[in-house]
């Protein structure tokens, strides 16, 4: 057996490393390889020999550096994801080095330490009620997972149902409002807790993607019994928010538990400038949001977050006769999460709001709104660029040839699409809008800055040009 030298392998994975993030705002914002590609570059048969550890690191990267997507790169406005900040990379790495297994504060204190306090400090940053729970998640999908368990334990105990014990069969049955334009994830969680995808009542938004106050107001009225109601901050094309100030009184008024889906935009309540567009979300009872989308942790990270802790613990807790017993007042990770063994996700968190502070955070998001609508604006003034959402926040939906019949703007909407990635000055993918096809512009990464919103929207427009220069002699 090769000895293996710690330092020397880190050393190797932070060179390969470092090499990447420093070229990252010349690379391509698009893969050089194609996923067949990337497949035979790594497909080989089952090693019987093993190979030295900075080897195996120096193959690794070889392998996978022409098949990576510059996600973290200043143009990439894909989806809306963050850009693994170094500082966030660098705690991380600590994190796997120090091997902590973080689901006991007895076994890891300063894990569980660190998670408590980085916990503490997202509730002030967000400005959520101060009593409430924090769960150090994968991500939003699974922060919105606990948050409706804590739901629906909490809104069936009300009834004399104990859920937890005795599990969903002979239930009273749970109604779950959710908005017609919740993220698909929320969808996946419910059908995890067995609520069904489809048994839920879908309420309608509006041309924006936002429940308004009227049309809660109308589906509420036919709700009996236990209630969940789901609303959200920031929807992942329009980057609308929910009318909270409207449809809070109402889901008060139905006794519901009231869950705030608020991957990223729950953001905006960092941001002085934009809080008010989350004014009365901090009414819910639980709120679901990413440290690995504004905050720019790197992977895995998302903060399930409830007011009623104890509901939190009940849905979550795993108790087992070899683990240290929790004792009174202390806070558990693994309480707080469906896992048990997991890593230290406080770190990252921790260090990533101590590198920005309050002020960075705020600057950030501000900056990021700025450049989104810096965007917009340059695009709207190009002939037969349309520009389909107001731009709130940091989204931008964008529509090509948008006066010509419905098909001919789909097709060339694709067209510009297509042309964009393969250009590959900046990286914005598609969805399809109310019926019709739209690029959409996710604004979110540290290290877009407004000559990257200027880049980018010169290579739209260049590449809008070109498509109609084809297509319309
Ligand atoms: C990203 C996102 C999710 C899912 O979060 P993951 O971190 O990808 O699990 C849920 N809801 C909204 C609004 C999102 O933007």
């Amino acid at each position: 057996m090769e000895e293996v030298s710690a330092r020397k392998i880190f050393q190797c994975a932070a060179g390969h490393a470092a090499r990447f993030r420093e070229k990252i705002t010349e690379l391509p914002q698009r893969p050089e390889l194609s996923y067949p590609a990337a497949l035979a570059t790594f497909r080989e048969a089952l090693p019987e020999q093993g190979s030295a550890g900075a080897e195996v690191i120096g193959d690794l990267a070889a392998k996978a550096e022409p098949g990576l997507h510059a996600m973290v790169g200043p143009r990439f406005f894909g989806w809306v994801i963050g850009g693994s900040h170094p500082v966030g990379v660098a705690a991380d790495w600590m994190t796997s080095a120090w091997g902590q297994n973080a689901g006991n504060h007895h076994a890891a204190p300063a894990a569980a330490a660190a998670e408590a306090v980085a916990a503490n400090w997202l509730l002030d940053l967000l400005d959520l009620p101060r009593e409430s729970s924090v769960g150090f998640a994968t991500g939003a999908t699974l922060a919105n997972f606990i948050c409706l368990a804590a739901a629906r334990g909490e809104v069936l105990r009300q009834c004399g149902w104990d859920v937890e014990a005795q599990g969903l069969f002979g239930a009273p049955p749970v109604s779950v409002l959710i908005g017609d334009d919740a993220h698909a994830t929320v969808f996946s969680a419910l059908q995890f807790l067995g609520f069904g995808h489809d048994r839920v009542v879908r309420v309608e938004t509006d041309h924006t993607g936002r429940i308004a106050a009227p049309a809660f107001a109308g589906a509420a009225t036919k709700m009996t019994g236990p209630c969940i109601a789901i609303f959200q901050a920031g929807q992942i094309n329009t980057g609308a928010f929910d009318d909270f100030s409207g449809i809070m009184p109402i889901a008060r008024d139905i006794g519901a538990w009231v869950h705030v889906d608020g991957a990223f935009g729950l953001w905006a309540r960092a941001a002085p400038s934009k809080r008010a567009l989350t004014k009365s979300a901090e009414q819910a009872h639980s709120w679901a949001t990413d440290g690995h989308k504004w905050l720019q942790t790197p992977y895995d990270c998302g903060y399930a977050i409830i007011r009623d802790q104890e509901a939190h613990r009940r849905a979550m807790t795993i108790a087992a006769s070899y683990l240290p017993p929790s004792d009174e007042g202390e806070r558990d990770p693994s309480h707080f999460v469906p896992e048990l063994s997991r890593r230290a996700r406080g770190f990252a968190t921790w260090a990533m709001i101590k590198h920005l502070g309050r002020e960075g955070i705020a600057a950030m998001v501000d900056r990021h709104c700025r450049v989104a609508r810096a965007i917009a604006e340059r695009l709207t003034v190009e002939d037969g660029i349309n520009v389909l959402n107001e731009v709130v926040l940091n989204q931008v939906l964008v529509r090509f040839g948008a006066a010509l019949p419905g098909e001919e703007s789909d097709r060339l909407t694709q067209a510009a699409i297509a042309r964009l990635q393969a250009d590959g000055t900046c990286f914005a993918g598609g969805a399809v809008w109310r019926g019709r096809k739209v690029m959409r512009l996710s604004v979110i990464s540290w290290l877009t800055d407004d000559q990257a919103g200027e880049m980018t929207a010169e290579a739209i427009i260049a590449t809008w040009r070109a498509v109609r220069g084809g297509t319309l002699v």
